[in-house]
């Protein structure tokens, strides 16, 4: 297979309560190609997580051994708790062609960047920030300190949208992932990805 035949590597970052949750389920519905990166985090599990699933629930000493271990892509501290993508997997299935998606904060995109500057990266805004407020205060997960922690990050998270390579407000889950499947047709048709395509029309393979 050759390079630009690749997956993409997708990042999705933005405040907790944007919305990021059901718009990656909707985007990956139906969508063999592309494949979500399941993360692990040393953050309890809320009512209804499932381990493997929607994230690795380990203990701080087993995610430091990991860490030690080379077998974290990127890792990042988030409101008190570790959070990390495994490298397993991600490589192989982007070399198969697949794009997959990583949902994952900004100390974490960061270093992705940096590691593989073709990533192409998401920032997803909520429309108001009163509108993040309540979208926290629905999801009824969390206590009132860790919503006020959440909020307070937020805030500080959204101010690093101007470094990612496309921004998006998150108004409704259907034009936001009508928007994001625009950006991953246009990513590839970018002529350091499509090469190929130029050799086997000039080759009339
Ligand atoms: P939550 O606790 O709400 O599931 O996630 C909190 C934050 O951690 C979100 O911004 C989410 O995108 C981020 N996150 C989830 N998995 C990872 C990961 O593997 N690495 C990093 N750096 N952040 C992650």
């Amino acid at each position: 297979m050759n390079d630009n035949d690749n997956g993409l590597l997708l990042i999705f970052s933005g405040p907790s309560g944007a919305g990021k949750g059901t718009v990656l389920k909707e985007l990956l519905h139906g969508n063999d190609n592309m494949k979500l990166s399941v993360s692990a985090t040393t953050r309890p599990p809320r009512e209804g997580e499932c381990h493997g699933i929607h994230y690795f629930f380990m203990t701080k000493e087993e995610f430091e051994e990991q860490i030690a271990n080379g077998e974290m892509l990127e890792h990042a501290e988030y409101c008190g708790r570790y959070y990390g993508t495994p490298s397993a997997q991600i490589m192989d299935w982007i070399e198969e062609g697949r794009d997959v998606v990583l949902e994952i904060e900004v100390q974490g995109a960061r270093q992705i960047k940096e590691k593989r500057p073709d990533c192409v990266s998401i920032f997803v805004l909520p429309p108001s920030l009163e509108e993040l407020e309540n979208r926290l205060r629905y999801r009824n997960t969390e206590d009132e300190e860790t919503i006020q922690k959440r909020l307070a990050v937020a805030r500080q998270e959204m101010e690093t949208a101007r470094d990612y390579d496309y921004v998006i407000v998150n108004d409704t889950v259907e034009h936001t992932v009508e928007q994001i499947n625009k950006i991953i047709a246009a990513e590839k048709l970018k002529v350091s990805r499509a090469k190929s395509n130029i050799e086997r029309v000039l080759n009339n393979d």
